[in-house]
């Protein structure tokens, strides 16, 4: 009977632990998560779609709980977006980078580190000034940091946002645009915000090869990006196909797992290692 009563209160406690696990709610978990760093940032190389030489990367989150599952941003960028969690995540992964990534801006001053923020964190009160200090404080030039944003509904406010990037470009960061293409952005709005660099999105790598108008949207951006001093990064890149593909189109910079994935840091800095010494 003692085992019994042993067994039924391990039961009746490992009910309520798991209740109160799924009482807590995912915003407690990502809570949980913020204070125990497990946000970490993944690195994916972004290339020279000719030489195929590495120039910088993009950092990309990763949710890497204490089992050691990683979850992807799609599964947590909203809620943490949602939930006002944005701001504090951005700011632990981009000091993670730099501290990662130190070595590798120091050593290269031409490479660049893309990060990606939401439009409401960029257009927030005191968002240039933290950058600025955080990258200082980090002993890397600015020149280096490119902010990638999307283009949504938040940037609306055109005068706005085409402030905050004159701001930031003021201070020598780069601006590029993100996702170019799907859904928002029109050519003039892309002209008005003043970025260095316009990200075309990956549902146009993927058509760059069977749809002959996708080729002409890719070569309208190409020419729109000539005319206001604008480079162009294309996401997405799995095959060599449409690396030609992109090549033929005026495109000179691109990502995709081609190359490579997001790699944890170890991974990435094996590979800019490797691609150094041959
Ligand atoms: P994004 O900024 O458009 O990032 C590019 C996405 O394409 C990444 O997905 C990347 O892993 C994926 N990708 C790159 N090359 C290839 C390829 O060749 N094939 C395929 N199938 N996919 C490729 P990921 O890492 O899952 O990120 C998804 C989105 O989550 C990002 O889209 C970005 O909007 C958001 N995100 C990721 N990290 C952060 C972050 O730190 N902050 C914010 N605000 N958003 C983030
Ligand atoms: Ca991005
Ligand atoms: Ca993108
Ligand atoms: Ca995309």
């Amino acid at each position: 009977p003692a085992l019994a009563v042993a067994l039924g209160l391990g039961a009746l406690f490992g009910i309520l632990l798991a209740r109160s696990r799924r009482m807590e709610g995912p915003v407690a978990d990502l809570d949980r998560g913020l204070a125990a760093g497990e946000f970490k940032p993944y690195y994916q190389p972004i290339f020279d779609l000719r030489s195929g030489q590495i120039t910088g990367c993009e950092v990309l989150a990763r949710w890497v709980r204490r089992d050691g599952s990683v979850v992807p941003p799609m599964n947590f960028i909203p809620l943490a977006e949602s939930s006002g969690r944005i701001q504090v995540m951005t700011w632990q992964i981009l000091k993670s980078a730099l501290a990662d990534l130190h070595g590798v801006l120091r050593a290269d001053k031409t490479f660049k580190m893309s990060v990606n923020v939401v439009p409401k964190h960029l257009l927030s009160a005191g968002f240039v000034e933290t950058l600025r200090r955080t990258v200082l404080a980090a002993r890397i030039s600015a020149r280096q940091i490119v902010v990638e944003v999307t283009e949504r509904d938040e940037l609306d406010d055109l005068a706005h946002a085409a402030a905050v990037v004159a701001e930031l470009r003021d201070h020598g960061f780069r601006v590029a645009i993100d996702d170019v293409g799907v859904g928002h952005s029109g050519l003039s709005r892309l002209k008005g915000l003043g970025a260095n660099t316009i990200k075309i999105d990956k549902f146009f790598v993927d058509t760059i090869t069977v749809d002959a108008s996708t080729t002409t949207i890719v070569e309208m951006l190409v020419a729109l990006a000539r005319d206001f001093r604008m480079t162009v990064v294309a996401e997405g890149i799995e095959t060599e196909e449409q690396r030609h593909a992109l090549i033929a189109s005026g495109v000179e910079e691109g990502q995709g797992y081609l190359v490579a994935a997001p790699l944890p840091f170890a991974k990435f800095s094996e590979l800019v290692d490797s691609r150094r010494r041959s």
